[in-house]
């Protein structure tokens, strides 16, 4: 298989329904969808407060489910392989949950902590078509998914900004994830056909059209995931807190050119300059996409991607050498405007902005070339989460 394809919403909670009467008994009276996402480009800025452009994919993680008249809550999820995993957990010590084993269960278990009201016992199923762990924010969209599926099941409807904060709080408490806002944000709050521009700092977002007739963003999974020490996110994060303490301002959002010229001169560690400076001009290219990407500039969009993943893998060592391969293939490719690594690195996914006509060629000299075993789709802005209807 090459060729990701969603399944859609209306089979995914058809099996998500189908999978429940089977497990527990009964129908189902609550459902939820939220999708993946990709990031156009302002990466490993989000926790120091910067500009991010994210879009939602169509795959989606459902999640359907009901009162169980219990204290327990019992949650069954079928992985894309088609294997089930089970997780149950008491309803009533919600002040008492703790992180656990099953590890993935701790995605759902803090959202059940950090939900606004109390939770009765509930039973509920899991599907997803998100790829795992390839950097398009499964955990984000299991998240956002369960948490309104609650909404739904308790009838507490929650502000979406207010929503995305608590994912992320469950994100950063129970699987001990720092991760920054931009992956619950875009999934609670996209919109079909747009890109979304949130600044990190105030929460505002903005909407930015990105239909076009000539030019798509190819994404491509390297499906590669390495496992390093797993400590190289928080201490990205670190590293970029240590540059704006040094500057005495909240966040490296605040600073500038200068800025960096001032840490050189304090002579501080050489990795945390490289840092912030990935940060202080990502955050910059990040506001320059926005411009330009509704009104068609692709070939400068195109150089501000490649300069993205130039820096993302030099300045921020978050890259590794498959991500590198795919870009090098891209820019040597037909049709390309540009080119980056997307999500938090290490393996995960390549993007390219790219015209239309091009994508089979593009395909195929990535299938020819590339060392891995890619896995291609066409990015489609798709909604953000919503309450399902079970009719
Ligand atoms: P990414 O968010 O980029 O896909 P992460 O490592 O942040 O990668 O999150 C992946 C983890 O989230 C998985 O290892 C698993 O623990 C959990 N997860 C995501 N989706 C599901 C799901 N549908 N069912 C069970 N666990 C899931
Ligand atoms: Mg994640």
């Amino acid at each position: 298989m090459t060729e990701a394809v969603a399944k859609g919403e209306s089979t995914l909670l058809c099996e998500a329904r189908d999978k429940f009467v089977a497990a527990f008994g009964c129908e189902p009276t609550a459902a939820s969808a939220a999708p993946g996402r990709v990031n156009l480009i302002g990466e490993h800025v989000d926790y120091c407060e910067g500009f991010v452009l994210p879009v939602a994919l169509p795959f989606l993680t459902i999640v359907v489910g009901a009162y169980n008249n219990t204290d327990e809550c019992r949650i069954l999820s079928i992985l894309a392989n088609g294997q089930e995993v089970e997780a149950s957990f008491p309803a009533s010590s919600v002040a008492a949950l703790t992180p656990g084993e099953p590890a993935w269960a701790n995605y759902v278990k803090g959202v059940v902590a950090n939900f606004p009201s109390k939770v009765r016992g509930f039973d509920a199923v899991v599907v997803s078509d998100v790829p795992m762990g390839s950097g398009v924010s499964s955990s984000a969209s299991l998240e956002v998914a369960f948490f309104t599926f609650l909404e739904a099941l308790t009838g507490n409807r929650v502000d979406p900004v207010e929503k995305a904060q608590l994912c992320q709080k469950a994100e950063h408490e129970f699987p001990g994830m720092p991760c920054g806002i931009m992956d619950q944000f875009i999934v609670t709050l996209a919109k079909k056909d747009h890109a979304l521009l949130i600044d990190c700092r105030s929460l505002v977002s903005t909407q930015i059209p990105v239909e076009s007739e000539d030019a798509v963003i190819l994404v491509v999974n390297s499906n590669v995931k390495h496992q390093l020490t797993g400590s190289e996110y928080p201490q990205r994060r670190a590293q970029c807190q240590e540059a704006a303490k040094k500057l005495k301002i909240p966040s490296l959002r605040s600073a500038d050119v200068e800025d960096l010229e001032e840490l050189k001169l304090q002579n501080c560690d050489a990795l945390v300059q490289k840092r912030a400076k990935h940060v202080v001009e990502e955050i910059a290219r990040t506001e320059e996409v926005a411009q330009l990407l509704p009104q068609k500039e692709f070939d400068v969009v195109g150089q501000l991607f490649y300069k993205s993943h130039e820096s993302l893998s030099k300045l921020m060592e978050v890259s590794c050498p498959e991500l590198d391969q795919l870009v090098d293939i891209m820019r040597s490719s037909p049709g390309v405007y540009g080119a980056r690594m997307t999500g938090g690195g290490f393996g995960g996914c390549v993007i390219a902005l790219m015209k239309k006509e091009y994508v089979n060629v593009v395909k195929e000299n990535v299938i020819s070339q590339y060392k891995g075993h890619p896995i291609f789709f066409v990015c489609r802005p798709s909604d953000g989460a919503r309450i399902l209807q079970l009719a």
